[in-house]
């Protein structure tokens, strides 16, 4: 798919988002974890907001977690998710308990349940930007 083909929002790559996207181009979810405090975060950020620590690396997470809470968009905010509507915009918690923005690829809205239990895949919509979403498992 080239990128005229993709019309919905994508990411800015820039900072340490680029770094982020960059680990879903290669299949990897990684956060940014707290070398001082061990605290996992996301979005990226410089600096560790439970101890102010500004040493960190990035760590490979599971890849698995619960589904957190959603919403149900009936009538799409912007023109490119029309044919998708209704849909439902997630929020996943991983394992590691950060939370993700993202999308549940196989599941309805309707037959969304709260902490039903996910695991990523990852969907090259570009060339340039992998997003990390999330299957339902245990269906
Ligand atoms: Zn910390």
């Amino acid at each position: 798919m080239s990128n005229s083909d993709y019309k919905k929002p994508l990411p800015a790559l820039e900072g340490l988002t680029q770094e982020f996207y960059g680990f879903c181009r290669e299949g990897e979810l990684r956060f940014q974890r707290c070398a001082s405090c061990q605290a996992w975060r996301h979005v990226p950020r410089e600096m560790c907001a439970q101890c102010g620590s500004m040493d960190w690396s990035w760590e490979a997470s599971s890849g698995r977690g619960k589904l957190f809470t959603w919403t149900v968009a009936a009538r799409p905010l912007h023109a490119a998710f029309a044919d998708d509507a209704p849909y439902a915009p997630a929020v996943v918690e991983l394992d590691e308990g950060v939370r993700l923005v993202t999308e549940i690829v196989n599941c309805k809205p309707v037959d969304l349940e709260i902490d039903a239990p996910v695991e990523v895949i990852f969907d090259a919509v570009t060339p340039e930007i992998t997003l990390p979403k999330f299957r339902r498992t245990g269906l």
